[in-house]
């Protein structure tokens, strides 16, 4: 059974170039307790759509300039998750019209003369229909997430870093453009847990998370939980020099959070060690690659005694040289 909606938190938009039908239909619905946006055309119809986001449209089919027909085929194209149900009111019952409009996606169809109980059914119902769809599509969404988010730290995962880096590539080799990976990993974290115990090697988790994906401007960055104490961070369109100033940056941040850390052989707080990989894709390369050269300045900047990072550019293959080392 149908939850039967709230009718005063519903909104209605009428759509009819006959002043006397609208004018009834407001005066009915109003009474109903619908709040009711009406339009005298199919033009300020779309824009009162927009304006508004109503819960229902009641839709005149004959109206000069753009028609109720056209009206719902543009509501379907310019909104296409699922725009608000369209239930047209109209004369034509012949069997064309009728197969037309819900063909062109109306949800319903009552004519002329209104039946006002009838009238009154059908718009709870729509409601109550199109409200239950977009719960269903809030928690799809939510289900969805929870699979690409890490439930301890909020930023992506690791499933999500594979998709992610893949999806890049791919961009970047179609328009060659630099693509940079940094791996970051939390500094002798081992005694960290050990000394402090495993909740507070949690928060720690979290607060790091927290400070990276604070650290990182551009909306196509993207900062996932790779393992562990380990975080890689996917930067698009980036050089290697961008790809370094974001690590500076990685890395200061950490510092400056003064988490102590008493265990630490380097340092008295939480420290940060990063390895930045950058190339523009060519089809001899793989993402592993970047991933490898990555982890192999990630290993340097922990041999140099931690908390700094280490880049690595991954020169083109017809240059002679594999790759070339800089600060
Ligand atoms: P290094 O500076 O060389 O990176 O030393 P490290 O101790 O950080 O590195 P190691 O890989 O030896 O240890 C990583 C530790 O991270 C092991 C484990 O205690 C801790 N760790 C990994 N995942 C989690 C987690 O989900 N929660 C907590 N609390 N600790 C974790
Ligand atoms: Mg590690
Ligand atoms: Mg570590």
């Amino acid at each position: 059974m149908l939850v039967q909606p709230e009718p005063e938190s519903a909104t209605i938009l009428v759509v009819d170039d006959d002043p006397f039908t609208r004018h009834m239909l407001t005066r009915y619905l109003v009474r109903e307790g619908y709040r009711v946006i009406e339009a005298a055309n199919g033009e300020a119809a779309l824009d009162l759509y927009w304006r508004d986001l109503p819960d229902l449209v009641l839709l005149d089919a004959l109206m000069p300039v753009i028609d109720g027909f056209e009206v719902c085929k543009r509501l379907h194209t310019m909104a296409p998750g699922s725009p608000a149900p369209v239930l047209m009111i109209t004369g034509l019952e012949d069997e064309k019209s009728v197969d037309q409009a819900f063909e062109i996606g109306v949800a319903d169809y009552i004519t002329k003369p209104i039946n006002w109980a009838v009238l009154r059914q059908r718009v709870r119902r729509l409601i109550a229909q199109h409200r239950l769809e977009q719960q269903l599509r809030e928690a799809n969404y939510q289900l969805q997430q929870l699979t690409v988010i890490d439930s301890l730290t909020q930023v992506a995962n690791r499933r999500r870093f594979d998709e992610y880096l893949l999806q890049e590539w791919g961009r970047a080799l179609r328009e060659h453009q630099p693509l940079s990976l940094v791996i970051c990993d939390i500094d002798h974290f081992k005694h960290y847990n050990d000394h402090y115990g495993h909740q507070a090697g949690d928060r720690c988790l979290q607060v790091v998370a927290k400070t990276l994906s604070q650290s990182i401007h551009r909306i196509a960055d993207l900062v996932t939980r790779y393992g562990g104490e380990e975080f890689a961070i996917v930067l698009p369109n980036t050089t290697l020099e961008g790809a370094t100033q974001v690590s500076d940056r990685l890395v200061r941040s950490v510092q400056a959070l003064a988490l102590p850390h008493q265990m630490s052989p380097t340092s008295a707080v939480v420290t940060l060690s990063c390895g930045v990989a950058s190339l523009i894709p060519m089809p001899d390369y793989l993402p592993s690659d970047l991933v490898f050269t990555a982890d192999q300045a990630l290993y340097q900047a922990k041999n140099r005694g931690r908390n700094q990072f280490r880049a690595i550019y991954v020169m083109p293959p017809n240059t002679g040289q594999s790759v070339n080392v800089m600060v």
